[in-house]
């Protein structure tokens, strides 16, 4: 740009872009020392059986509550972390974070059937997903047939090594699902020879699914194409009585969203239990 356009328009434009990275850095610097202050948490949402109502386990889910800037969203630091080659530990605290709770809600007589993790594909990449994830279960004592492990559709097919280490995970007995199923670019032939148990069909589908026909015929497509693989559908962001009973209806197994509850801290999502809540309203 200097280039072309000489120094004293690179000099006009400089500040404004220098603000923006400075913005940047001072995040970046921030989010590395998040762990260490305190500030990353884990919050549960539930996941309901759509035909029983009852609870079928939680997705764990990262927050950021940082005193300087307020809370961040995953969606703004999770890339973040990935770019700067943070999400490894960060994923790892949070695997850590996660079994431990599960294995004290065990200890207190709430008994989770399962729990999600996400996975970002830059922990696939780096190839010792396998000896992390099998270390943090020894560590904590969780059986490993009680957690699964969420993997974006897109993060799935960047390459064989990425899926090498789905094998691998599927090996030791973690349920494997396809986050946001719908938004990525997968092929059909592909998906069948992927190590997945679950394909979550994404919120922007779910939206104001009953009703509306395009809509309908693209869902229930889905659900059956899961049926064909011998796959469970799951779908995410149900936030009306009419959606889930869609849902229900079209014999999607699982499902999830504010219809059902937030993600909440551990201790809010064990009242919700011990109240009897997570289960969505019949009819
Ligand atoms: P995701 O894995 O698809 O998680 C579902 C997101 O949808 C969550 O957003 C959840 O709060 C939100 N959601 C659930 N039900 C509803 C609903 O009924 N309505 C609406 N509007 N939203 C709903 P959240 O917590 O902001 O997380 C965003 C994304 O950040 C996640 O999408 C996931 O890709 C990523 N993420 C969060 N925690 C982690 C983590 O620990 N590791 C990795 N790698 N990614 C994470
Ligand atoms: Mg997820
Ligand atoms: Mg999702
Ligand atoms: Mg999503």
């Amino acid at each position: 740009y200097a280039k072309t356009h000489g120094r004293n328009d690179y000099h006009f434009y400089a500040p404004e872009m220098s603000e923006y990275a400075r913005e940047r850095v001072r995040l970046e610097a921030l989010l590395r020392r998040s762990i260490d202050r305190g500030e990353l948490e884990v919050h549960y949402q539930p996941k309901v059986d759509l035909a029983t109502g009852e609870l079928a386990g939680v997705e764990a889910l990262a927050r950021w509550n940082s005193p300087e800037l307020g809370k961040v969203s995953p969606k703004r630091f999770i890339p973040i972390a990935e770019d700067i080659g943070f999400i490894s530990i960060l994923g790892e605290w949070v695997l850590r974070t996660v079994c431990r709770q599960v294995v004290e809600w065990d200890s207190q007589g709430f008994r989770l059937p399962s729990v999600a993790v996400n996975l970002s594909v830059k922990q696939l990449e780096r190839g010792d997903i396998v000896e992390v994830v099998s270390r943090v279960l020894a560590e904590t004592g969780l059986s490993s047939s009680r957690l699964e492990m969420e993997v974006t559709e897109s993060a799935i097919m960047k390459s064989d090594r990425t899926l090498s280490c789905l094998d691998g995970l599927r090996a030791m007995g973690i349920e494997l699902s396809v986050d946001d199923f719908g938004t990525g670019y997968s092929s059909l032939s592909y998906l069948r020879r992927l190590p997945v148990q679950k394909i979550k069909i994404d919120r922007s589908f779910i939206t104001g699914v009953s009703g509306e026909p395009s809509r309908e015929a693209i869902v229930r497509a889905v659900i059956s194409l899961a049926g064909a693989l011998g796959l469970r559908a799951v779908a995410e962001g149900i936030e009306t009585d009419a959606e889930a009973r869609f849902l229900r209806e079209e014999g999607c197994h699982h499902g999830q969203g504010h219809l059902f509850g937030r993600a909440l801290p551990p201790d809010e999502l064990l009242a919700l239990w011990r109240d009897g809540g997570a289960s969505p309203p019949k009819g």
